[in-house]
């Protein structure tokens, strides 16, 4: 069921690569009927079309290292300006540097809106290499899968929608993980502090089931947008 919030949402998820940022966002989505927005998805359908800036991420990106600010930021802003973000929105893997959140303040503060929370997923680095080196996903609705931890329940066919074309991405592998892990402790593990500071950090253990980070997590976006 969706629980409609009683003002539009500025949610953001911390975690370092596959701490489920992206598939607890999914469920936020389905639980707030907040829109999803993933500088990873964005920059990923830039490579694929070939734009300017897709072009200059795609070596960054399969080595595992951070975007420069400017081209997250277009492509962030671009999409921001989208009527369907009205409702609130569920940033996930942004912002990743203080440059980044310096900017996404002051895009809000524009509009006279603020972070409303910026979640932390907590996790072991040592477990994130085979979370994320094992995962796939249905090329047609997004369902998350994993080699060893979540197989289809029918081989190849998608238990949501029934697809049967699935996809990798090209960064998932254990190397570019560790490569992701050293980029996340440097340069975005630093903002758990400055939002802490603003006083609107919340903090989630995040290595539990999938279910029950979902509740601890829908507990907090309701406590935050009454
Ligand atoms: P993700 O899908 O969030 O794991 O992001 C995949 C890759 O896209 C990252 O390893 C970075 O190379 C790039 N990327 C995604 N979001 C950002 C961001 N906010 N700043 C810089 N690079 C990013």
């Amino acid at each position: 069921m969706t629980e409609v919030l009683a003002q539009p949402a500025v949610l953001i998820l911390l975690g370092p690569p596959g701490a489920g940022k992206g598939t607890q966002a999914r469920m936020l989505e389905e639980d707030f009927g907040l829109v999803q927005l993933s500088t990873g998805d964005l920059l990923r359908a830039a490579v694929a079309a070939g734009t300017e800036a897709g072009r200059q991420a795609k070596a960054v990106m399969e080595a595992g290292q951070l975007v420069s600010d400017d081209i997250v930021l277009a492509i962030l802003k671009d999409r921001m300006a989208a009527p369907d973000v009205a409702q609130g929105v569920i940033l996930d893997g942004f912002p990743r540097t203080a440059g980044q959140a310096a900017a996404l303040d002051a895009l809000l503060a524009a509009n006279g809106q603020r972070v409303t929370a910026a979640i932390s997923l907590d996790v072991d680095d040592e477990a994130m290499v085979g979370r994320v080196a094992g995962r796939f996903t249905c090329a047609t609705c997004g369902e998350g899968y994993h080699d060893e931890f979540k197989q289809p329940a029918v081989a190849g066919t998608c238990d949501k929608c029934g697809g049967t074309a699935f996809k990798r991405r090209a960064d998932d592998t254990a190397e570019t993980v560790r490569e992701r892990l050293k980029a996340y402790h440097a340069q975005t593990a630093p903002l758990i502090a400055y939002y802490d500071g603003k006083g609107v950090l919340q903090r989630i253990d995040a290595m539990g089931p999938i279910p029950a980070i979902r509740s601890a997590l829908a507990a907090i976006v309701s406590r935050v947008s009454a």
